[in-house]
């Protein structure tokens, strides 16, 4: 395996390409590059230690090169990467300088997983991305609808793809939506939260897609373990946010109190056990290589 030192010449050459063909695919994607200001956010998404962190995944296997832009938000990029087999991957790249640090912390302190981190806007970001991955991955692992988490690194998060050949599969709010929506997302919840600990704390219409019947729930940068100090308070806005949009598509829902109760039943006495720590999730750091 090969990883990037700071006076490798031909690491940085491989910088300096990966730099140009990310700069191709903004401008391809149109994406930015259109004025000095959007140039500037070019530079902040791509600054030289995100570079070199994409570098070291793509050396690790996790992508074999970016192809194009999917989405450009306030708090990260995701690009649309391919594998050396040809295999599709989604890579969000949390965005280092346009953090929102305050409203972020609000999301990380009183989680046990998450003692230690560095508390600057670089910091801030890697654990974002560490946070979203390990949360995707409990949530994964519990047999829960979200994206396979594939490997993190610094500040970004290679996942499974959901879409086809490079175009993202519709999100909810784009589509028409049924009865049978609505269980599965229930479903769901009760999954990420019973088993998977998590409650999402961001769920809305936009972080829900439909791909091939299904409905994947994703962007789980924000999401908290059950055991943190808000997490009912975000579970109810979670909640409330769900039949919000349901109610308005004029599918029936279960009252807000009724399914806050059913997702909770069982899960409060046994929470101390099962919660992981920070203490478990050091082993995380290999789930990078992949
Ligand atoms: P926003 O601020 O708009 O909520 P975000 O920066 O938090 O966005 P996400 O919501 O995770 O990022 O993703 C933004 C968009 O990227 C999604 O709406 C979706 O179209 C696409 N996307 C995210 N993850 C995947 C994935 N695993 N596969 C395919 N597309 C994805
Ligand atoms: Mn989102």
């Amino acid at each position: 395996m090969k990883h990037l030192r700071e006076r490798d010449e031909a690491g940085e050459f491989a910088l300096q390409k990966f730099h140009r063909r990310a700069e191709q695919i903004d401008k391809r994607d149109r994406v930015i590059l259109k004025n000095e200001e959007e140039r500037q956010v070019f530079e902040e998404v791509f600054d030289r230690r995100t570079l070199m962190i994409l570098y070291d995944l793509a050396n690790r296997g996790a992508f074999s090169y970016l192809n194009g832009v999917i989405s450009s938000g306030k708090e990260a990029r995701v690009y649309w990467g391919v594998k050396t087999d040809g295999t599709d991957v989604a890579v969000k790249i949390y965005l280092v300088a346009s953090s929102d640090y305050k409203k972020r912390m609000q999301y990380v302190v009183g989680d046990p997983r998450f003692n230690r981190f560095r508390r600057d806007s670089r910091g801030v970001a890697e654990l974002w991305a560490r946070k979203e991955f390990t949360n995707l991955k409990q949530c994964f692992d519990a047999g829960a609808p979200v994206p396979k988490p594939l490997a993190f690194l610094g500040n970004v998060v290679v996942m499974e793809f959901i879409g086809k050949e490079g175009l993202p599969a519709p999100r909810i709010v784009e589509r028409e939506v049924t009865k049978g929506d609505y269980q599965q997302i229930v479903k769901a919840l009760k999954t990420i939260y019973q088993k998977g600990m998590i409650v999402h704390a961001d769920l809305s219409e936009y972080n829900v897609m439909k791909f091939e019947g299904k409905d994947i729930l994703f962007d789980f940068g924000s999401a908290v373990s059950i055991e943190h100090p808000q997490a009912e308070e975000f579970l109810k806005r979670d909640i409330a946010n769900l039949n919000r949009f349901f109610q308005k598509r004029n599918v029936s829902t279960i009252e807000d109190n009724v399914l806050l109760a059913r997702l909770q039943r069982g899960v409060r006495n046994s929470k101390e056990k099962q919660v992981p720590r920070d203490e478990d999730e050091i082993q995380l750091t290999n789930a990078t290589d992949v």
